[in-house]
């Protein structure tokens, strides 16, 4: 579908966003940390944020690689769609991000002694509990049993560094994926067709028997 509307849509949706990665990169990692120090935070290995129905680490397709090269998993073995998208005429079924795959209701790689991928954990773990908010870069966070412990200013700069970085590849994802992106006609819900996930390499298809649990 490659209408009037879909294009004009597209192009003021990338124009903000490169907007927004502009500003992501003027952000001053130095103000961050100090936000960070100010609020406390220390992770106290709980594992909380890696279980639970909350859990839900959305990950990108250089983060499923590099943790594929490190497990020797296959991309399927690694992630799965979210159920959130819609369907196309032809009953396919379309969605925009990948997730790491749940076992049970905790993330598949928390184990007792911790994260079996730590080195290569996604950029999402790395930041948990802060993130920045796409449009401003405003740091916000989510519930964690760390806060209010003393943060060292290398560790509050390392982290803020990353929080800076994560946002700047989220806004980079976001432009691959919108370039690549040609739209679709919107029909009903079906279980007839394939389940497309787009994102900043294009379009991957699969069968959906593969995501059935
Ligand atoms: S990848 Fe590791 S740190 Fe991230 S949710 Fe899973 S177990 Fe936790």
């Amino acid at each position: 579908m490659n209408d009037i509307n879909f294009l004009a849509d597209k192009r003021s949706h990338l124009i903000d966003l490169f907007q927004e990665l502009e500003n992501a990169k003027k952000i001053s990692v130095k103000d961050l940390a100090s936000q960070i120090r100010k609020i406390g935070f220390q992770c106290i290995r709980c594992g909380d944020c890696c279980t639970g129905e909350d859990n839900s680490v959305i990950v990108f397709p250089s983060e499923i690689r590099l943790i594929s090269r490190s497990t020797g998993e296959s991309w399927f073995e690694i992630v799965e769609p979210p159920k959130l998208g819609e369907w196309d005429l032809a009953g396919n079924f379309h969605t925009l991000e990948w997730r790491l795959k749940k076992r049970h209701l905790s993330c598949k790689y928390y184990t007792l002694r911790g994260c079996m991928i730590y080195e290569e954990r996604p950029l999402l773990c790395k930041t948990y509990p802060f993130f920045l908010t796409l449009a401003k870069g405003l740091l916000c966070f989510s519930e964690c049993n760390g806060f209010g412990k003393e943060i060292r200013n290398e560790e509050s700069e390392e982290l803020a560094d990353i929080l800076v970085e994560r946002l700047i590849e989220e806004i980079k994802e976001s432009i691959a994926l919108i370039e690549k992106f040609d739209g679709f006609e919107r029909g009903i819900p079906s279980k007839e067709g394939l389940c497309i996930v787009h994102d900043s390499e294009g379009e991957h298809r699969s069968n959906w028997d593969l995501h059935r649990h």
